[in-house]
């Protein structure tokens, strides 16, 4: 892995960036989230706020409509909007995800049809990969897309599907002549149906879709990419951004869950002082703290690595996932036990934390896929 000497803590500037990030997220997110969880939906109106602010066009270039965010400073805000709810930062993970892909796949056509949308919040993204019999293993797709005179015909089921319920845009993985390819189907396009899935266990408001395509006739211009590119090329960049998001999204997780545990430590009187005071509470909270400021140093790592375009930085960006979603559960089933009774009511966040914490766990590449694939990236001793 290359030096990554001077990259020790959040610069001033980045600091001042997650404060700023962080004060939309208090006035515009965290409030509502334990509602929104509790509804298992999301209003429109946050992500226009969003997209007003400049955050649904980060990774888009500017003569788009895009903000052009560096990388380190979309993880800051994948962060922020984490601390407040993970629901509005898995919506922001996937709608990424697709101006990612069509940024860097798209023809000129296409990025002139959809960015200008997507960066301004008229319409939103969602990533359909996953399908009833294909999770870890997406080599397994079953849709397909057959080219027909001046179409192609989208036929399967993909399950799952973060904002499901309410994209305009999904980004479709499907076989198409024996190779997996890429392929933006809008909403409205005849042949596509959405059924909702609701009741999630975390990220409840995240408002997931199963799409259903039946003979769905998409225009030849809505393959992104080359044949056969699907899978490796634009569903890997993908999913290496929101791999890097969900890691930037657990570090803000787990930062709630420190802040609130802190908040109720010292207010909750047991045994005639604040818990707080009780060492081994201070031992939980101690490695609450060692593990969020150890998962944020790893994301800024993979996050100076990405802005480098290092090869190694694929690897941190998986070593940054599965430490601070694996910290982000531990941190989050520590903050209930703190707060006793109280962390397990659906009056305060702590069970809301904990469940939205194990699903960072499953998304983006599961604990158990992280750990097979970390020690095949590092590189071999000689
Ligand atoms: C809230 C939520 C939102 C989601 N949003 C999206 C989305 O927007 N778009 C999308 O396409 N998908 C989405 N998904 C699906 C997600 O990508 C899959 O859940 C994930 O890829 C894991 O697949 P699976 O759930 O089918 O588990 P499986 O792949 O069936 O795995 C089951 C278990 O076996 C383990 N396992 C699998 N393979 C191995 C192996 N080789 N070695 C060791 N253990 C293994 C897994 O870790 C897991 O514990 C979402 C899922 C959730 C829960």
């Amino acid at each position: 892995m290359e030096s990554i000497a001077g990259v020790l803590s959040l610069t001033d500037a980045q600091n001042k960036l997650l404060q700023e990030y962080r004060q939309f997220t208090e006035t515009e997110i965290a409030p509502f989230a334990n509602e929104w969880d509790r509804a298992g939906k999301l209003p429109r109106s946050v992500l226009t706020g969003m997209a007003e602010a400049g955050y649904l066009g980060t990774l888009i270039p500017v003569e788009y409509g895009g903000s052009a965010f560096s990388l380190v400073a979309f993880g800051l805000l994948n962060e922020a909007i984490g601390v407040g709810c993970s629901s509005v930062r898995s919506v922001l993970t996937v709608h990424s995800m697709v101006c990612q892909a069509i940024t860097r796949w798209g023809s000129a056509a296409q990025r002139e049809r959809w960015l200008p949308r997507l960066a301004g919040g008229q319409w939103v993204g969602a990533f359909a990969l996953s399908e009833p019999d294909a999770g870890s293993d997406a080599a397994q797709i079953a849709a397909t897309a057959r080219p027909d005179a001046e179409h192609y015909v989208l036929d399967g089921t993909k399950k799952w599907i973060t904002y499901g319920q309410a994209a305009d845009v999904f980004l479709v993985f499907a076989g198409n002549e024996g190779r997996l390819s890429a392929f933006v189907v809008e909403r409205d396009t005849p042949g596509l149906t959405v059924e909702p899935l609701d009741d999630m266990f975390g990220t409840r408001a995240a408002m997931l879709a199963e799409l259903h395509f039946d003979r769905c006739r998409i225009p030849r211009a809505a393959m992104l990419g080359r044949p056969g590119f699907g899978l490796v090329a634009v569903a890997g960049a993908a999913l290496d951004i929101g791999r890097y998001s969900v890691a930037w999204g657990s570090v803000g997780l787990a930062q709630a869950c420190l802040e609130s545990s802190l908040r109720y430590a010292r207010q909750r009187r047991q045994f005639g002082v604040p818990v707080f005071d009780h060492q081994l509470i201070q031992r939980l909270i101690t490695n609450m703290a060692t593990t969020v400021s150890a998962a944020r140093l790893l994301c800024l790592q993979a996050g100076e690595l990405k802005e480098a375009g290092a090869p190694a930085s694929v690897a941190a960006v998986w070593m940054a996932k599965y430490f601070a979603s694996t910290g982000a559960f531990q941190v989050a089933a520590d903050t209930v036990q703190i707060q006793g009774a109280n962390g397990c009511h659906p009056a305060g966040s702590a069970q809301r934390l904990l469940r939205d914490a194990k699903v960072m766990e499953i998304i983006e590449g599961s604990t158990q896929i992280q750990q097979a694939m970390i020690a095949q990236l590092i590189p071999h001793a000689a």
